[in-house]
């Protein structure tokens, strides 16, 4: 039996306020345990919530930007649980009325476009956090995150595969960071998914039963533990078994998930309107608002890169997952032809990225300004420089050896390392290889084609890397017949 993979997710992203959701102590991270929590984070008796206005207007720039509605009127509920991290015995979110309510996410799955709907966004509060380590058999408290805003973004089950899953997560991800509501940083857990993971005999209408894997924090183990989830799924039913609905945790080390409870269902929480907050009203004027000062979206930016340069959806989206990246391929990229732009889309995402990685820097801070790259890829393009002369070629600009948009001109010149086309003095190197390499030579018209690579290469070494590797080819298939 063949069996298809369901996914939905959930995503919290905690939203980038500097005061907490429902009152004004600090979201900062990192400070001594319960330094940041205030009366109505640790829910003193007689205190109240007050909304805030700022992480209001991060929800309505989510929801104008995946073209969900937003409502005009939402409501707060209590969450009703116990939990020592959770002082209140409830937790503020919103069940019925939501501030967000559908609105898509493209995701690109290899050259792959897909839409995902999206079911809902709401606003909710963060609980503290239950500390284990370092309190030899006790747990430790620590209410700083009590109370800080995040909105829970709900997927519809409309994922096939851990790609599209992580695809999806990345999208999310990018985007809240682009229109600035969330910081996207996983370590410190501002950014956190549950997987919702089934699988179902394919051709099958009905779902599946699901698990639910709580809290992953990386995309990695986000695709790790939906592989190793669908795994024990299938197996489970091939065995005969029944899938049981659960909340499941991933272990990394041991790269598996385990059972942590058995699922509750949205009556065991005994969700009510909250009687201490009004209905959130939003104005149409302060829609407005928010939706003129919102930034050109990726989805546009992604269509605009297809339509003027031709770039693939992949390529498009490499570019996109960031603003400033797109910046920097914009201001590199302006009046190119379409081949150079698909160079410089492999240049951004290859030799750019893994030496910005190496020096720990953000593409702001590249010392390979956009004009700089351009002038570079551009002699790629025009054949005076091969692609491995190339990396040499940024290799030296990135280290300041020449300054100005056209430093990797001035390389090239000084360290002369243009491309040699021309073809008599190449042929000239060719037939000295073919004289000094009788035996391969031999090999290769005995039929081993290693032989010819090595032929190839003795005649690029010749010219210190300078030949064009397809006309050398050329001309020794020709000299060698
Ligand atoms: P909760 O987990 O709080 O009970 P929901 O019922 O809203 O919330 O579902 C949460 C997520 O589970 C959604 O992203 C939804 O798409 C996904 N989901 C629901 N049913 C399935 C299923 N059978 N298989 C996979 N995902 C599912
Ligand atoms: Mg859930």
């Amino acid at each position: 039996m063949k069996w298809e993979t369901v996914i939905g997710l959930e995503v919290h992203a905690q939203l980038n306020t500097r005061s907490k959701i429902f009152s004004g102590a600090s979201t900062a991270f990192g400070a001594a345990p319960n330094t940041q929590a205030c009366a109505v984070d640790i829910a003193l008796p007689g205190t109240l919530p007050v909304m805030n206005r700022a992480a209001v207007e991060k929800a309505i720039r989510f929801g104008l930007s995946v073209g969900g509605r937003v409502a005009r009127r939402s409501i707060f509920a209590r969450k009703n649980y116990f939990y020592p991290d959770l002082p209140k015995g409830y937790q503020i979110s919103q069940y019925e009325l939501p501030v967000v309510e559908g609105g898509t996410v493209t995701i690109v799955v290899g050259e792959t476009e897909k839409t995902v709907r999206l079911t809902r966004a709401h606003l909710e509060e963060d609980a503290g956090k239950s500390l284990h380590e370092d309190f030899h058999g006790e747990t430790g408290i620590d209410l700083n995150r009590a109370g800080t805003p995040l909105l829970e973004i709900v997927s519809e089950p409309e994922m096939r595969s851990s790609a599209e899953a992580v695809a999806y997560a990345k999208a999310i991800h990018g985007l809240v960071r682009w229109i600035d509501i969330c910081d996207g940083n996983m370590q410190e857990g501002s950014f956190r998914c549950d997987a919702n993971v089934s699988v179902r005999p394919l051709g099958s209408e009905t779902l599946g039963t699901r698990c639910e894997i709580k809290n992953l924090n990386s995309f990695r183990f986000l695709e790790r533990a939906i592989d190793f989830e669908v795994r024990r799924q299938i197996e489970v039913n091939e065995d005969g078994g029944k899938v049981v609905q659960e909340t499941r945790l991933y272990d990394p080390d041991r790269d598996e998930t385990r059972p942590m409870r058995s699922k509750e269902d949205a009556h065991d929480y005994r969700y009510f309107p909250d009687p201490d907050l009004l209905p959130l009203e939003i104005s149409e004027p302060w829609m407005a608002e928010v939706q003129a000062a919102l930034p050109e979206l990726p989805q546009v930016r992604r269509e605009r890169y297809a339509s003027a340069y031709g770039l693939t959806p992949y390529d498009a989206a490499v570019l996109t997952a960031s603003r400033e990246i797109a910046d920097y391929f914009e201001a590199a990229a302006e009046g190119a032809s379409g081949a150079v732009a698909k160079t410089l889309a492999n240049w951004i995402a290859g030799p750019l990225s893994a030496q910005l990685n190496d020096a720990g820097a953000e593409i702001g801070e590249s010392r390979v300004s956009a004009r700089q790259l351009r002038r570079l890829v551009e002699r790629i393009n025009d054949g005076t420089i091969s692609n491995k002369i190339a990396r040499e070629v940024f290799d030296a600009v990135w280290t300041g050896e020449a300054q100005g948009d056209d430093a990797a001109d001035k390389v090239i010149e000084s360290r002369g390392l243009k491309q040699i086309s021309d073809s008599g003095a190449l042929e000239k190197i060719a037939d000295d290889v073919i004289a000094a390499n009788a035996q391969q030579v031999a090999d290769y018209r005995g039929g081993k084609d290693k032989a010819f690579n090595s032929l190839v290469g003795q005649v690029m070494k010749a010219t210190k890397g300078k030949a064009n590797p397809q006309q050398v080819t050329e001309i020794l298939k020709r000299r060698l017949g």
